[in-house]
């Protein structure tokens, strides 16, 4: 099997790299273009594509890789809302992904961004580097007896649940279905979980029910000087409504790992004196709110398991095995 594999970052290759010598029979094709309407042509003579969560896999893209009789994509991720699954059924192309790799390395960033944004970290940083050492401005607050609010405990939920238990931390959450594994956990109402909760970290996927379940009326609900994480989506959170809130003083900080605009302009059919620049770099002017750029996965250990379910779906095809869970529908 030969894979064109695109959008290829260094340590992508170096993993992949790692263990392909054990895949008799599977060639990898690296190159650094993502997949796009432009780039799909590049796969003729391929049997499959290597693609991410933030590749372009629209109808277009889709028809030019049936085209190049391409079969089958294999997602070194576990989203897939990029891909239009009718071209692909259409066509007769298999999907395949990876449901879970390590839930422990979003997790901890999760509580990073918590940690980082709450003592101020990055304040401190440039502040000491520019032999400042002065302490103003620098105040947090104590995890340690705090109630931390989780939405939604699947599998880097529940690791987010233990890493807040293991602060000493009370923790509530919120799902639509309750986790049997977290018997410490207390599971309430949205609304009681907002009212509650000093740390609120969202670990649910986005689906109609989730889009934008932090607006300016959950916002309302919260306490003030709460510290809000997203490591999940950035739709989870209307960032208009977020911006008014950081501006009303509600948040003691916010660290977010995704944001509504990493991918396209969302905001186009909105009105709002706040859209006057790019929201992301609006939320970057406010001295308590951390950005990092997706990378909550972004881990040794999380990138060996996506390499190696990856390499395994590839294999699992080849010899017509393939594990159902990980097959996109
Ligand atoms: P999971 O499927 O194991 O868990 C998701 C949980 O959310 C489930 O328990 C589900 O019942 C719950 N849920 C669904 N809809 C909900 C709603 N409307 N309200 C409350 N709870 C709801 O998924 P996971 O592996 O824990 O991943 C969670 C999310 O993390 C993913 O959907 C993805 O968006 C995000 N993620 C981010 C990164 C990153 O690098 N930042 C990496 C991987 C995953």
């Amino acid at each position: 099997m030969r894979i064109l594999f695109y959008d290829t970052k260094k340590y992508d290759k170096e993993s992949f790299d790692k263990i392909l010598p054990k895949y008799e029979g599977i060639e990898i094709e690296y190159v650094e273009a993502d997949i796009s309407e432009r780039t799909a042509k590049y796969s003729k003579g391929f049997d499959a594509v290597c693609a991410f969560v933030s590749s372009d896999l629209s109808k277009k893209v889709i028809e030019v890789l049936a085209e190049n009789n391409i079969k089958l994509i294999l997602m070194r991720c576990s989203g897939f809302n990029n891909i239009d699954l009718k071209a692909c059924e259409k066509h007769g192309i298999t999907i395949l992904r990876v449901p879970g790799y390590s839930p422990e390395a979003v997790a901890e960033h999760a509580m990073a961004l918590a940690l980082a944004c709450n003592r101020h970290i990055h304040k401190a940083y440039i502040k000491v580097r520019e032999n400042n050492f002065s302490l103003v401005g620098l105040k947090g607050f104590n995890f340690h007896q705090k109630t931390a609010g989780i939405i939604g405990t699947g599998k880097i939920g529940a690791a987010m649940c233990r890493i807040c238990r293991g602060f000493g931390m009370r923790v509530i959450a919120y799902d639509i279905y309750q986790n049997p594994e977290l018997d410490f956990v207390e599971y309430v109402e949205l609304d009681k979980l907002l009212e509650e909760s000093d740390l609120i970290s969202l670990h649910c996927p986005l689906t109609d029910d989730s889009y934008h379940i932090i607006n300016s009326k959950s916002i309302k609900k919260m306490k003030d000087n709460v510290v809000l994480v997203n490591t999940s989506r950035g739709a989870l959170i209307d960032t208009v409504d977020l911006i008014k809130g950081i501006r009303d003083h509600k948040f003691q900080s916010v660290g977010l790992d995704v944001y509504e605009e990493e991918t396209e302009n969302v905001f186009e059919n909105r009105e709002d004196d706040i859209l006057e620049t790019s929201v992301t770099s609006r939320l970057l002017s406010f001295p308590n709110v951390i950005i990092t750029s997706h990378q909550a996965f972004l881990t040794e250990e999380a990138l060996d398991a996506i390499c190696y379910t990856t390499m395994e779906n590839a294999k699992a095809y080849m010899k017509g095995d393939i594990i159902e869970n990980n097959i996109v529908k």
